[in-house]
């Protein structure tokens, strides 16, 4: 195994001050499978004061956990005291943790097989419950008794569906039937932390596992409205899946990015709450992206995501469906509604929709679709008014004209914004100051 430069470096600093150092955890898994590590986490017999006093630059980062983050050039790594954790009385956090001269130790405490190794060139591999095996073998496994791990930290149950979904692992079989029996006990865990585990899941390269998650029991207890789309049966020409088996397909249609994956899993949340069956007995959906973008913020909150994330999710939900006839007009209206950044996300959301459904009129619709994305792009190039910002006078202008400052300027550029969207060609600065003056003289 080839460390950086500055791992090797931290570690034989630790070494010949007569301690022991290992990289541990995440970054050892990825390496043994050829992936390029985000992090390096470094485990010591050290205890923290020490790691202090042997390099100039620290920060006490979770010093009550034993890290201590280490400053090379710029690059912080995680330097943590082999530990125990003390008893967990809430299934959340150990009561305490006690620091142990022991690597063996510290590796037990840790939650998966694959996430239990660590390496350092004087020892080689170390690997004392099957790790590599598992790797090698594409299993989650949890170290020790399953039972016991999820009922000192319920998260871990979460965390195995996201190794899953991101290494495209199976879950060893009584791992997963410990999570089944445990799932309800996910109840006692933080929204912060079951949003960090969620996201990793939805961009990972097997968003489909959020499947498991469901079978699993886990939805139930902080995303319920995803058990009601994955019992929604939708009948109607336009599907041939459930609502929910249509939103896993469509995750796997879209690119990774965050906004994008969770537009994904949201789009079609109010399916359930909106479902109606006519005389034909074929279901419709009326009101499903307004009344979603609703229940996505829902979610999102719940969750604790930030409010730029939530904004931009209910926005691409709410959207998601809109078919305006293509013309100029109607697309630079749409591209206003939906914001001129968002647009190229709503054509990803519109597409993966598509061809997660029934083949039914699917090339129409598709080519639809490319007609949308088309104009959208000759607008851009056109450098068309989009934003009261892009009008050829401003505020300044109408003060200067004699007008008062306030609300008045407001209401005279948004009546001149209303004309230049549907008529480009009136954005010039000798127009828009007669027409300002035509507009206050009414
Ligand atoms: P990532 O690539 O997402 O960073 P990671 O394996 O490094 O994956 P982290 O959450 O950064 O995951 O945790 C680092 C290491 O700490 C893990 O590899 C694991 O050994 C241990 N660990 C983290 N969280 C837990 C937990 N809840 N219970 C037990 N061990 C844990
Ligand atoms: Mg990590």
């Amino acid at each position: 195994m080839n460390l950086p430069a500055d791992v090797q470096n931290i570690i034989n600093v630790l070494e010949s001050n007569g301690h022991e150092a290992y990289a541990v955890g995440g970054c050892v898994r990825d390496c043994i499978l050829g992936k390029v590590p985000h992090d390096w986490d470094i485990t010591t017999s050290a205890l923290p004061e020490q790691v202090k006093a042997l390099f100039q630059r620290t920060f006490d980062t979770g010093i009550e956990h034993g890290t201590v983050t280490v400053l090379m050039q710029g690059v912080g790594y995680e330097v943590t005291t082999y530990r125990v954790d003390g008893k967990y009385e809430d299934g959340r956090h150990p009561k305490e943790v006690t620091f142990t001269a022991s690597l063996e130790e510290d590796l037990k405490r840790r939650d998966f097989t694959i996430n239990a190794m660590a390496y350092n060139d004087s020892r080689g591999l170390v690997d004392l419950f099957g790790g590599k095996e598992d790797l090698d073998n594409g299993i989650i496994r949890a170290v020790g008794n399953p039972r016991e791990r999820f009922t000192e930290d319920a998260l871990r149950m979460l965390r195995a569906l996201r190794f899953s979904a991101q290494l495209g692992f199976e879950i060893e079989a009584d791992t997963y039937q410990a999570i089944k029996d445990l799932a309800p006990t996910l109840e006692r865990i933080s929204a912060e932390r079951i949003q960090v585990e969620m996201v990793k899941l939805v961009t990972s390269d097997h968003p489909e596992r959020i499947r498991d998650v469901y079978l699993t029991g886990l939805t139930n207890v902080f995303f319920p409205e995803f058990n009601a789309m994955m019992e929604c049966d939708q009948i109607n020409k336009h599907h041939m899946y459930t609502v929910g088996e249509h939103t896993i397909v469509s995750m796997g249609l879209v690119p990774n990015d965050k906004v994008v994956r969770l537009s994904m899993l949201l789009h079609d949340i109010a399916k359930p709450v909106c479902k109606t069956t006519d005389e034909n007995g074929q279901n419709h959906f009326k009101m499903h992206p307004v009344k979603g973008a609703e229940m996505a913020r829902a979610v999102l909150r719940r969750l604790k995501f930030d409010n730029d994330t939530t904004d931009r999710v209910a926005n691409l939900v709410k959207n998601h469906d809109d078919r305006p006839e293509i013309n100029e007009r109607n697309v630079r209206r749409m591209i206003i509604r939906v914001g001129k950044d968002n647009f190229d996300d709503l054509i990803s959301v519109k597409k993966a929709d598509t061809l997660a459904q029934s083949m039914y009129h699917r090339e129409e619709k598709l080519a639809y679709i490319d007609e949308l994305e088309k104009a959208y792009k000759a607008i851009i190039e056109a450098g068309d008014c989009l934003r009261i910002k892009d009008l050829k006078i401003n505020g300044k202008d109408l003060i200067d004209m004699g007008l008062p400052q306030g609300q008045q300027i407001g209401q005279v550029l948004g009546t001149l914004f209303e004309e230049v969207i549907d008529n480009p060609s009136l954005n010039d600065r000798e127009y828009l100051l007669k027409r300002a003056k035509e507009i206050i003289a009414q």
